[in-house]
């Protein structure tokens, strides 16, 4: 069902949250939006002007490294600006009342957590921009370290063990995290209702979790300014400003 109306959407979601036992949000670009963080893919996103760096090209040479870093940095503004929105705060909302264990996000802002729910309830599918990581030993790094490098030096710094140190996202082309992928299909496998927010939907293997949770009875709704391809199939779609939709169900 397509809600006709906002009112309609909000008694409804309303009625869904009281009739699920386990409830789980995945999250998109749209939900970020309102917080300053650009939709990438979108049409006049930064990556129909900036193609990304594919993993391969960031691993193959120092100078698309430091590009690599150039760019994150040149968005450091916004991220660092960011703070969570009315949709992030539903959720945080709905996580505090137990209602809904974790979340699943394609978001890299960390803007889930700055809403206040547990790094670990926050279930990463292409990682997080706002540290780094050493692709061979794993260990962590913080962004103003890197910068500081990278000016001084005009090169990206290499971890201590010799490998090379990216933001902890999940470039194209870069093996989707196992752990988080496992966690989400547990989570989705869990829930009676799939709130799918503020994603087109159309990124694999990301789009696979509504899917899951339909075959495997959930209620499926979805929250998204755009059409998706599972607008017929959903229990209910919202066609409608994400932040205006939730903003009744933050505190509650
Ligand atoms: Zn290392």
């Amino acid at each position: 069902m397509i809600a006709p109306d906002l009112e309609t959407a909000v008694e409804t979601l309303r009625e869904f949250f009281n009739t699920s036992q386990a409830i789980v949000p995945f999250t998109g670009a749209g939900i970020s939006t309102e917080c300053g963080i650009p939709d990438f893919r979108s049409p006049g996103g930064l990556w129909t002007k900036n193609q990304p760096i594919p993993f391969d090209a960031f691993l193959a040479s120092q100078e698309m490294r430091d590009e690599a870093w150039r760019r994150r940095f040149a968005m450091e503004e916004q991220f660092r600006a960011a703070r969570p929105g009315r949709g992030h705060r539903a959720l945080a909302t709905l996580h505090r009342m137990g209602r809904a264990p974790g979340i699943i996000t394609q978001n890299i802002d960390n803007l889930h957590q700055a809403s206040g729910i547990p790094a670990e309830n926050v279930i990463e599918l292409h990682g997080n921009t706002t540290y780094a990581i050493c692709l061979d030993c794993a260990r962590r790094y913080e962004l103003p370290w890197i910068r500081e490098r990278l000016s001084a030096h005009g090169q990206a710094p290499d971890c201590a063990c010799g490998g090379y140190i990216k933001t902890a996202t999940v470039s194209f082309g870069q093996a989707m995290p196992e752990r988080a992928m496992r966690q989400a299909e547990e989570l989705t496998l869990a829930c009676d209702l799939f709130l799918a927010i503020g994603s087109s939907l159309v990124v694999w293997p990301a789009a696979g979790f509504p899917l899951l949770a339909q075959r495997n009875g959930a209620r499926l709704v979805i929250i998204n300014r755009e059409p998706t391809e599972f607008d017929d199939t959903a229990d209910l779609v919202v066609h409608h400003d994400i932040g205006t939709v939730l903003a009744p169900f933050v505190g509650q």
